[in-house]
């Protein structure tokens, strides 16, 4: 959905207010695009704001690299759909033209070919026919970027058609299948000429297992097998992605000239250093500083970071996300870390195995002003970095929340009928509009905050021992603790919280999305697999269970349809305590039974009659389950000598425009790399 305001031309005020801002761009497939406002950004030193453009011009720079991380025919296909886009004569109303057009909009959504969640290639609804025929009307000197040497365009359309049309080539992005290859079935390009046993091979080769400082293997480069040998193709200057790796490191010098402070102008040089070395050990000096940078006000994530991409989990998937710090709501964050003491000694968890001294997080509140790479356009609402496991044990970790993203998508989703349809009654829903967001924030800080970090592991547990139930229960146990005392009258009294029913809302939510309402995400038959999904029914259904004889909790039915009621919300919070301290247990003693009975009895499977209902009404809504956002645009403002007087944000770029222009100027990679 455009916008009236984009519509005809207006462009949005550089400080807009929540209330006059227009959250939605965009919407197709299953996907709707939002915009994040960036407040305060005017607050800042105009050398503060220098600093963030160069950042945010390094972050685009590395938009390639992830495609073609991705999958190799990724940076081929998208500049041929947008080169067709472009210059396309024929009827641009037709339904073949408009096909073309979401395909091209999901391609920019997944980075690639896969779907940025489920990671399986989605298959365009035009036809091979159409795109032939599109190809072939181009100009010859439009068709010839996108050739190899010797090529025609020929080659060119039967190169793309079988990546493009048939579903059993590269199905998949990331394959976690057990019992396969999972090089050889994953459809990204971490690897190549390679099997799963030589890559695991090649590593352990490297791995010294005495070495308490072990860099992390493998994180930035390709492995490859060419004429029977085995070579790494590092990520660096000069090496493999090295024309975009200019462009960032040519960016990151700009920044490192208007740094806050020595510390944070260290840290950029390092990273810089980094890029031109390609050397892990330089790359975890910088993680280093990087966590210990807790003065400067401007922060960023820039590099070879997440490694979900990889079935083997080596591989840094390129990503960046440029921000600054929130001071105002930081001061939540550093209440909770400064009463973190209180909080695990009040907690309903046996004293053996709670945590003498707990070590405050680092956790800040962050305005984000741009998502790229990884983070885009699909972002997290949270990160915690560096990954490295010795660097977070000795020098600690970073904890963000976004906060002008979880804006966005609490705005967006106002009026859109959801609690209209799901809510039991008005109550809940005054209660949701109040405070909803507040709580949900809160939530998230005690979850991150304190949670993951409260008790302790018994002597001699080892800490897998719970194995492929261990996140499920990990989650479970951090959200509990979340839940636990976001209805504490401590809360109200830190001023965490304005009111003394605030804490009602999250827990509405939390069991009618535990019970209920995340069943949208889950296909017709399916069990529930994901470790954040099964934490919030395992938490959901067994509080529902275990309330039954109180009647704190009910599931009641109005014109044939399921409604969550709460009836009792102390009792509820009893429950949630009683539940804390039995996870707590199971973790602490390594009790892989008590974990497994938890999860096998209430997390995994679906009630199918409840599931199909939910499914029912929510096809109703018409409401897209992803959301990917667009970045505002930074221009630059100079006076006549050329010296930087202003740094402009705006709102008002579309999806389209954004993607279309982002391919044009930030775009350095060759089509194969
Ligand atoms: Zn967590």
């Amino acid at each position: 959905m455009t916008s009236i305001l984009i519509a005809c031309g207006t462009q949005k005020s550089a400080s807009p207010t929540a209330e006059d801002f227009d959250y939605t761009v965009d919407k197709f497939a299953d996907i709707e695009i939002l915009r994040y406002r960036v407040p305060d950004f005017d607050s800042l030193s105009l050398k503060q704001k220098e600093l963030i453009y160069y950042l945010n011009q390094a972050a685009l720079e590395g938009r390639d690299i992830l495609y073609d991380q991705n999958n190799k025919y990724n940076l081929l296909i998208r500049r041929t759909l947008e080169t067709v886009y472009t210059n396309y004569k024929g009827d641009r109303k037709s339904a073949d033209f408009e096909r073309l057009t979401t395909y091209m909009k999901r391609i920019w959504m997944g980075n690639g070919i896969h779907h940025h969640y489920s990671e399986d290639k989605f298959i365009p609804e035009f036809s091979e026919k159409f795109l032939e025929a599109s190809i072939k009307s181009l100009e010859p000197e439009l068709i010839a970027p996108l050739l190899q040497p010797g090529e025609k365009a020929e080659n060119l359309i039967q190169k793309l058609l079988p990546v493009i049309f048939d579903p059993t080539i590269y199905p998949k992005r990331t394959n976690q299948a057990d019992g396969v290859d999972l090089i050889l079935t994953s459809g990204n390009n971490y690897y190549e000429g390679i099997t799963q046993s030589e890559v695991e091979a090649f590593y352990s080769k490297m791995k010294n297992p005495g070495d308490s400082t072990p860099v992390s293997y493998g994180l930035n480069s390709k492995l490859v097998k060419e004429n029977g040998i085995i070579k790494e193709k590092i990520y660096k200057q000069g090496g493999l992605y090295s024309s975009a790796i200019d462009k960032i490191v040519y960016w990151l010098k700009k920044a490192s000239e208007v740094a806050e402070n020595e510390k944070q102008r260290d840290v950029i040089n390092s990273l810089i250093k980094f890029y031109i070395t390609g050397d892990l050990k330089v790359y975890d000096e910088y993680a280093i500083k990087w966590v210990q940078d807790l003065d400067s006000q401007v922060d960023f994530v820039n590099g070879f970071t997440e490694t979900y991409g990889d079935p083997l989990g080596l591989k840094g998937s390129w990503e960046s996300l440029v921000n600054f710090k929130n001071i105002e709501a930081t001061k939540r964050t550093e209440i909770i870390s400064s009463n973190a003491q209180w909080f695990e000694d009040n907690s309903p968890v046996d004293a053996k195995y709670k945590k003498e001294k707990v070590k405050g997080v680092s956790a800040k509140v962050i305005t984000a002003t741009i998502l790229a790479g990884d983070c885009y356009p699909a972002t997290p609402i949270g990160i915690n970095l560096p990954n490295a496991n010795w660097i977070r044990a000795e020098y600690g970790s970073k904890s963000v929340t976004i906060e002008n993203i979880t804006e966005a998508y609490d705005h967006a989703a106002m009026g859109n009928g959801f609690n209209e349809e799901f809510m039991w009654s008005d109550e809940e829903r005054k209660r949701a509009k109040e405070f909803a967001s507040l709580t949900n924030n809160l939530h998230t800080d005690l979850h991150e905050c304190l949670g993951h970090g409260s008790g302790k592991l018994l002597p001699g547990v080892d800490p897998d021992a719970l194995k492929a139930y261990g996140s499920t229960i990990e989650e479970a146990r951090a959200d509990l603790f979340g839940l636990y005392y976001v209805g504490d009258p401590k809360i109200t009294e830190l001023k965490l919280l304005p009111d003394k029913e605030a804490y009602k809302a999250e827990y509405y939510q939390f069991i009618m999305n535990g019970l209920m309402t995340q069943l949208t995400r889950i296909q017709p038959g399916k069990n529930i697999e994901e470790s954040h999904m099964r934490n919030r029914q395992l938490i959901a259904a067994w509080v529902y269970e275990k309330g039954k004889p109180d009647n704190v909790i009910e599931i009641k039915k109005r014109d044939g349809e399921s409604f969550v009621v709460v009836n009792n919300y102390e009792k509820l919070r009893t429950l949630f305590g009683q539940l804390l301290a039995e996870i707590q247990r199971i973790k602490s003693t390594g009790d892989f039974e008590g974990g497994r009975n938890l999860v096998e009895n209430y997390a995994v499977k679906v009630d199918a009659a409840l599931h199909a209902e939910v499914l029912e009404r929510y096809k109703k809504l018409n409401l897209a389950p992803y959301k990917g956002f667009v970045n505002p645009v930074y221009t630059l403002e100079t006076n006549k000598k050329g010296d930087i007087k202003d740094v402009k944000v705006t709102y008002d770029e579309n999806y389209i425009d954004q993607n279309l222009r982002y391919s044009k100027d930030y775009s350095s990679l060759p089509t194969f790399n």
